[in-house]
């Protein structure tokens, strides 16, 4: 029998003002955030180059509980002002655990 393991969540901070990829959001599965983390990497996640005034890139990840669990989006994403390209929201999420979570922007209009 496999133990399900914890799901986390891994915001991209636009670190020296811009989005790189592989995404936005890393939702990756993990016993532990070191193993989270790790994940993320395999998908193309690193810190190298990230600005020193602005930190990290990808800083601490946030263990997914519940539904209640909501990934915000923010404008400067969905017009894509600091972005590199057209990258995914979310990636990295097994199917069957994206049940575990919403994508949501507070915006008029918009809604996911
Ligand atoms: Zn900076």
């Amino acid at each position: 029998m496999t133990e399900i393991k914890k799901l986390w969540h891994f915001r991209q901070n636009n670190s020296g003002g811009k989005y790189t990829g592989p995404a936005y959001n890393i939702v990756v599965e993990g016993d532990t955030i070191e193993e989270a983390w790790q994940e993320a990497e395999k998908l193309g996640a690193t810190n190298d180059g990230s600005c020193p005034c602005c930190g990290d890139r990808w800083n601490d990840a946030n263990e997914i509980k519940s539904r209640d669990y909501i990934i915000y989006l923010d404008m400067a994403i969905e017009d894509r002002t600091y972005t590199s390209g057209n990258l995914p929201l979310v990636l990295g999420c097994p199917e069957w655990r994206r049940i575990e979570f919403r994508v949501s922007m507070d915006f008029d209009n918009f809604s996911k």
